[in-house]
């Protein structure tokens, strides 16, 4: 450490579009934050995502809070890479002092504060928001005979494109819309087989992102009207983006039951069944990425932090912002993560007015 340590009203950690959401309203509130992001340049987790991904919503229907991303000549869905740039844009528009690269290991209890611990140095905050996100975090469920697989195994984060796949035999597990993006353009080089734990299910051909964040909006109300939540689930949960639409057409989106084991050379079913394979692609999700706040002591069996709203029940001088639904209602979409931010900075601006 620089052994200084900087003192601050709010600390965000974590620069991707969840930290730059709660970045704009903390300047609106004219309030003093810094916000420490471990990554050498802007963008997030978008700038990890594989070369060929689209958004599932037109540039249009994207936004952090004050400012349409704009649209990406010759596409209506934008890539990955637009997304960077749209956020690198951003933080240079509003003037967020984002400081890179800064790993925060641990936030500790302070008095009257929390102490944000990183190699490149300490900082007090009264308030901190974390924003870490998921992609750190890749989960690959405990499927027996892991260990023994003697082909290629990898995660949706190690993905860069189907090239490396031509001409092999490879299973793609996972029902989401990764797993089906991957498998409309991996199925044009390769052999595929998909696993799912249960039969995937489509979004209806005409809703795309747009609709999921409408859902997620009455979801809300209603939560807030005390009436049961709609998930998206009740919908279905994968976007039938247009190279969705042309695998499925092919026939290369029908999907096989889970497995129940790997083996040496491929994978195997309750039933006596088994496939032989020279990749297994897991395309099963991620985890939040909270070891930082691991000394606060406040995760659940999950890993999970109890909330009230984005606060932490435990510690109120914490927030979570953008992880998914159970930090919000489409807090982890672009479009989604400016309401919760939005909030969450409404909250703090009480909290330190009452604290003087
Ligand atoms: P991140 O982008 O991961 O940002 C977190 C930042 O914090 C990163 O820079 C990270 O390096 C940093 N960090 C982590 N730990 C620390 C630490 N200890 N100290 C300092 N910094 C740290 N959403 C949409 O709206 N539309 C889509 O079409 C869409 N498609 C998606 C496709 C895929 C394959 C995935 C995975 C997600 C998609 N999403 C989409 C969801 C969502 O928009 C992204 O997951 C988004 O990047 C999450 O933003 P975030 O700010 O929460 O996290």
């Amino acid at each position: 450490t620089n052994g200084a340590e900087h003192v601050h009203d709010v600390a965000v950690v974590g620069g991707g579009q969840a930290g730059l959401a709660a970045g704009y309203f903390l300047r609106r509130a004219g309030l003093d934050f810094v916000v420490l992001d471990e990554r050498t340049g802007p963008g997030g987790s978008w700038n990890g995502y594989w070369d060929s991904l689209r958004l599932f919503s037109p540039a249009g229907h994207s936004m952090l809070p004050g400012w349409w991303m704009p649209a990406e000549e010759g596409h209506e869905y934008p890539s990955a890479r637009h997304v960077a740039w749209y956020l690198t844009e951003y933080e240079r528009r509003y003037g967020l002092p984002v400081h890179r690269p800064v790993h925060v290991g641990r936030v500790e209890r302070a008095d009257g504060a929390l102490r944000v611990i990183a190699r490149e140095g300490t900082w007090r905050a009264r308030y901190v928001v974390s924003a870490t996100g998921t992609w750190r975090a890749p989960h690959v469920p405990r499927v027996p005979g892991r260990e023994e697989f003697e082909g290629q195994q990898q995660h949706t984060v190690d993905y860069r494109g189907p090239e490396e796949f031509a001409g092999r035999r490879v299973v793609v597990v996972g029902g989401g819309n990764s797993a089906a993006q991957i498998l409309a353009e991996l199925s044009q080089v390769a052999e595929t087989t998909w696993a799912t734990l249960r039969p995937p299910r489509f979004l209806p051909d005409d809703v795309d992102g747009r609709a999921l964040f409408d859902i997620a909006t009455r979801s809300q109300r209603a939560a807030g009207a005390g009436r049961p939540v709609e998930g998206f689930g009740d919908l279905g949960d994968i976007v039938v983006v247009p190279g969705v639409r042309e695998a499925r057409e092919r026939g290369a989106l029908k999907a096989e039951p889970m497995f129940e084991r790997l083996t040496r050379t491929g994978v195997a079913w309750a039933d006596g069944t088994s496939l032989e394979c020279d990749a297994v692609l897991w395309c099963t999700g991620f985890r939040p990425v909270l070891d930082h706040l691991a000394p606060l002591g406040l995760a659940d069996g999950r890993g999970r932090i109890a909330l009230e709203g984005t606060r932490a029940v435990d510690e109120p001088r914490l927030f979570l912002l953008g992880y998914g639904d159970w930090t919000g209602p489409a807090s982890a979409t672009l479009i989604g993560a400016g309401r919760t931010a939005k909030a969450t900075v409404a909250e703090i601006t009480g909290a330190l007015a009452r604290e003087g």
